[in-house]
């Protein structure tokens, strides 16, 4: 069977490459080129209803939800919920990032469920099972990591995340790195554990190769998920630039066995640093589709951290990053409620559309176009809000304000712009239908 990328470089375009660029609005030749030169990657649905997701150059920018239980906490029908809420307010992706209570349980649910790809980090699990099961992670082998893998793409999983360039040589590198946080990652902590407990190499980077024959079979992408850096003052940095270039060799023997590869990367910076830190991740890495948490832009925003990731997403955005993690207010303080992924969601598509308004002018501003008429036509700021990002949200927040005496905007008063402004706009000059 030939895999996506493989087909594409053949010249075929396939039915999944027509449905994205129908929902992208762009001709199947430019999504059939992006998959071949790596530049796109797909990830598709577990079930025909399930709707695939392209991320890449000339796309639009996609956002993906990390939830997912803890050993302090592991409801399913908790969890659930918050996948069905951000796939109802525009998640393109779902990662469960489940590391307690009952994790295939959880993710069947969530798989089962939503109508959006669904993706993992296998680590977790695989860890998690060898202490239940009584092996103990350190005795783990290649079949073990492989199995763990197999089974999760089993249940539907489609959009799988290894932490594979924490190898030995990047530990080496961060040992002698000058930084406040070393490790950042979750996995990439576990990860370097046990190179550090077991003296063997990372596994996933060790066995790489049958990693992406795995993901081959199955037609699917992988996400390398780097270390970042934790903390604003470390920034984009040395060693930053160092796993990149590890990265970078990943995402080429990935092509090369017929796998798209998307890089997960970024860590906290200053805003100036985002646009070199982006180009820097792009050119090392072969212009895979970058996917950022953030960056954060401060490392003093908790309990709104939804609104510092956005910033962070936005600039990075429009630098070149094509995927954002829809980060919530809770970030650095504990697991997120459905409410905070609800917020983090619209803030990440706040963030997109930011930067799709600046990058993808002819496609992106046409709703704004619509929204900029409507408040013409009806003579209030206020608008068609049946076209906002969030239209739900802005009802009710329409519902809490004082209206005028004509039933619209408050905030000016008689000295509404609407009222008094004597020019005419250019918005009385353009046909209705248009
Ligand atoms: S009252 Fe002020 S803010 Fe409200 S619609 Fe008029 S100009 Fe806009």
């Amino acid at each position: 069977m030939s895999t996506q990328i493989q087909l594409a470089q053949r010249g075929t375009i396939t039915p999944l490459i027509c449905e994205i660029a129908r929902r992208e609005n762009l001709e199947p030749e430019l999504i059939r080129e992006g998959v071949a030169t790596g530049v796109v990657a797909i990830v598709p649905g577990s079930r025909p209803d399930v709707r695939p997701v392209a991320v890449g150059e000339n796309l639009f920018g996609k956002i993906y939800t990390n939830l997912g239980s803890s050993s302090d906490r592991n409801i399913v029908e908790e969890e659930l919920s918050k996948a069905k809420s951000a796939e109802a307010k525009g998640a393109d992706v779902i990662i469960d990032q489940s590391t307690g209570g009952e994790l295939d349980a959880t993710r069947k649910a969530i798989v089962t469920t939503v109508s959006i790809p669904v993706g993992c980090i296998p680590l977790y699990q695989t860890l998690l099972l060898a202490e239940t099961q009584g092996q103990g992670k350190y005795k783990l082998e290649r079949e073990d990591f492989l199995k763990v893998v197999e089974k999760q793409i089993a249940q539907g999983v489609t959009a799988l995340g290894f932490h594979a360039s924490m190898c030995k040589a990047l530990m080496n590198y961060l040992d002698l790195a000058r930084r406040f946080e070393k490790i950042t990652s979750r996995g990439c902590s576990l990860i370097a554990d046990w190179i550090v407990q077991t003296g063997r190499e990372n596994p996933y980077y060790e066995f790489y190769d049958d990693l992406l024959d795995l993901l081959a079979s199955h037609n699917l992408p992988i996400t390398l998920v780097s270390n970042r850096t934790g903390a604003i003052i470390d920034g984009h940095d040395d060693a930053s630039s160092y796993e990149y270039d590890l990265i970078g060799e990943l995402v080429i023997r990935a092509r090369e066995r017929g796998v798209s590869a998307i890089v997960n990367a970024l860590g906290h910076m200053p805003m100036g640093m985002i646009p070199k830190a982006v180009q820097c991740c792009k050119e090392k890495t072969f212009f895979a589709p970058l996917g950022v948490l953030g960056p954060a832009v401060t490392d003093l925003a908790h309990g709104y951290d939804h609104i510092n990731a956005a910033i962070g997403s936005a600039m990075a955005m429009l630098a070149g990053a094509n995927y954002v993690n829809a980060q919530t207010r809770h970030e650095h303080l504990g697991l997120p409620t459905t409410e905070s992924i609800i917020e983090g969601v619209i803030a990440s598509r706040i963030a997109c559309k930011a930067a799709d308004n600046s990058r993808y002018p002819e496609r992106a501003l046409r709703v704004e176009r619509k929204m900029d008429k409507s408040r013409h036509r009806t003579g209030s700021c206020v608008g068609d809000l049946r076209l906002c990002i969030d239209p739900e949200g802005a009802m009710d927040a329409f519902s809490e304000v004082i209206k005028s005496e004509s039933g619209g905007c408050s905030i000016c008063g008689l000295m509404c712009t609407y009222r008094v402004a004597p020019l005419k706009t250019l918005v009385e000059y353009l046909p209705d239908e248009e």
